[in-house]
């Protein structure tokens, strides 16, 4: 109070400081009054100490500024009056619609674009908006007038005269096309990734049911023959599973390009032969009748990696049969197919493809009908998997059908070699049927921290003729090497107290037997850098698990004197 009280006092003072005061404030009060005369464009001129001042107009310097900043942006922004005639637009809504200024001003909207809202609704939302807020946001597609449909976000604000009353609308429109096509893109891939999980979660599940029941069918019926069916279920599931899970981990490998071709020269009759063999279980499980149409050997040879050949080949010719009803016919063929091409087709009388699928069959997931329920299931990899492996040889592969019902056809062509005297590469065939053997003189140790896969791979080995150790961590594997000194040690990497690696080394360290032992690699791991490690380590082989025990043997086998 104390101020209020000395102002008061000043007030009624009209001499001294006080009445200063209150000159002051009147020259103040006549400044804000002239102040506001100039805003309100009241005055033209100034005069001050005899000086003439000309005012600029501020009004027409501030819209020339917004016009300028209008016209230089990237947005397109269109003004229409209440009857939605086009009263404004800069270049970029000109460029933007590809109207020129001069054939849009004046004229209706329509002459630029035809809109269409995305949701019902929208419509009512945004002149629910405009009445209530004055103005709207939001995402609609415009056609321009070539036809073309842009999706775009526009910014519409009521535009209101001198008396408040609206004069039409102002909208600044961004073309966000190529930002919908990103998130189409975006929500498209996460539906395949959840179609793809359901589908992984039902095929890896599949086989496990099968297995259980076999199991414990082996566990109250000691019956030999029941034992041996049991057995046959359990082989076969654990196929199909491992299969899965190395389509899975090549597919990986071959996006992140880890995958090399061991290229030599291949006879393609080779190659069909061996997909035959992985092929005929299933060829037979289906009852087909199976055609098989192969120049003589040594005709069509091509510079191939043979076991990724064979899967492409195996790969067909297992789709042949699970897309084709029992006792359908499939029919695989090699031949010349003009100047230096091979042409490998694998045709059947199935189900077909719809001719919209044809060109997607390849696509990485792509499945024609994921409710179809077939004998053997899938994941949408195979196909993939074959175009790319083709691709990588330097040749292509196509697909046909005459749509459903009418059967498909696989053609996959790869480049020749120039036929030379010499004779493609031996290649022993898988030694599948696996006998038991006299004693082969070869002595083999095993070494897993898995006590029944040591046992069993052990067990399994002595039945062929193989003398077998085992051990269970990597000091006891240095151990009964030593006392023992066998031929070849199957070890696997993941062991306790001394891993495989450190293993291998040591026994690689000692002169004599350890430089010579064969050393195989048992790895839950197959990728390159992975097989580069054990090289170095001193390995001589590198198996990726589960062991393919017929290859194992394969290995084993040159060791038999
Ligand atoms: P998967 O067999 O695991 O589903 P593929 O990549 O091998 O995956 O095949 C992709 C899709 O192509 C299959 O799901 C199937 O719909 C279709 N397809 C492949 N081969 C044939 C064929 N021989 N006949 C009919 N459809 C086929």
């Amino acid at each position: 109070m104390q101020d209020g009280e000395r102002f008061s006092t000043a007030k009624f003072d009209q001499s001294g400081p006080g009445a200063e005061m209150e000159r002051l404030r009147v020259r103040l009060a006549e400044a804000e009054d002239t102040l506001r005369a100039i805003r309100a464009g009241e005055v033209e001129a100034l005069v001050v100490d005899h000086r003439l001042y000309v005012l600029q107009d501020v009004e027409s310097l501030a819209s020339r500024l917004r016009n300028d900043v209008i016209a230089q942006m990237d947005d397109a922004v269109i003004a229409i009056d209440n009857d939605q005639r086009v009263t404004y637009l800069n270049s970029a809504a000109a460029r933007q619609y590809g109207v020129p200024a001069s054939d849009a001003l004046g004229r209706p909207l329509a002459a630029l674009y035809d809109f269409r809202w995305l949701a019902e609704g929208d419509a009512d939302a945004a002149s629910e908006a405009l009445s209530t807020t004055g103005s709207w946001r939001g995402r609609n597609l415009h056609v321009k007038r070539s036809g073309e449909a842009i999706h775009v976000e526009s910014t519409v604000t009521v535009m209101r005269d001198m008396h408040g009353q609206p004069a039409g609308t102002l909208a600044v429109i961004r073309d966000v096309s190529e930002r919908v096509k990103a998130e189409a893109a975006v929500a498209d891939a996460d539906r395949r990734k959840d179609e793809f999980l359901a589908t992984l979660a039902h095929e890896l599940r599949n086989p496990l049911a099968p297995i259980r029941n076999a199991l414990e069918m082996m566990r109250i019926d000691p019956d030999a023959l029941r034992q041996a069916d049991a057995r046959g279920i359990i082989e076969r599931q654990l196929a199909q599973l491992v299969h899965l899970v190395d389509d899975l981990l090549d597919v990986g490998r071959i996006s992140q390009g880890k995958v090399e071709l061991r290229r030599e020269r291949v006879d393609l009759v080779d190659a069909v032969k061996a997909a035959l063999e992985t092929s005929r279980p299933l060829i037979a499980t289906g009852r087909h009748e199976l055609t098989v149409h192969l120049p003589p050997p040594g005709e069509l040879v091509v510079e191939a990696d043979l076991t990724r050949l064979t899967q492409i080949i195996a790969n067909l010719m297992n789709n042949a049969a699970k897309y084709t009803p029992e006792r359908g016919r499939i029919v695989v063929s090699a031949e010349r197919a003009g100047p230096g091409e091979a042409l490998i087709q694998v045709r059947d009388s199935g189900v077909g493809i719809p001719s919209d699928m044809l060109p997607r069959v390849f696509d990485l997931f792509a499945q024609v009908d994921r409710s179809l329920d077939r004998a053997q299931g899938g994941l949408g990899i195979g196909l993939a998997l074959v175009r790319k492996l083709v691709e990588m040889h330097g040749g292509r592969v196509q697909a046909q059908s005459d749509g459903a019902n009418r059967g498909s056809t696989f053609s996959v062509r790869l480049p020749l070699i120039k036929p030379s005297g010499e004779t493609p590469a031996e290649h022993s065939p898988a030694a599948s049927n696996l006998q038991p053997g006299e004693d082969n003189g070869v002595g083999v140790l095993v070494v897993d921290d898995n006590v029944d896969s040591a046992q069993s791979m052990a067990q399994l080995l002595a039945i062929l003729g193989y003398r077998t150790w085992t051990a269970h961590d990597g000091q006891e594997a240095l151990q009964v090497a030593g006392d023992h000194r066998p031929d070849a040690i199957v070890l696997d990497l993941g062991l306790p107290k001394l891993s495989g690696l450190d293993v291998a080394r040591r026994v690689r360290a000692q002169a004599g037997w350890g430089e010579r032992v064969l050393l195989i690699a048992l790895s839950g791991w197959g990728q390159d850098e992975d097989r580069e490690k054990t090289r170095q380590a001193g390995f001589d082989r590198h198996f990726v698990k589960p062991v393919d025990v017929d290859e194992l043997i394969g290995v084993l086998g040159r060791l038999h004197r």
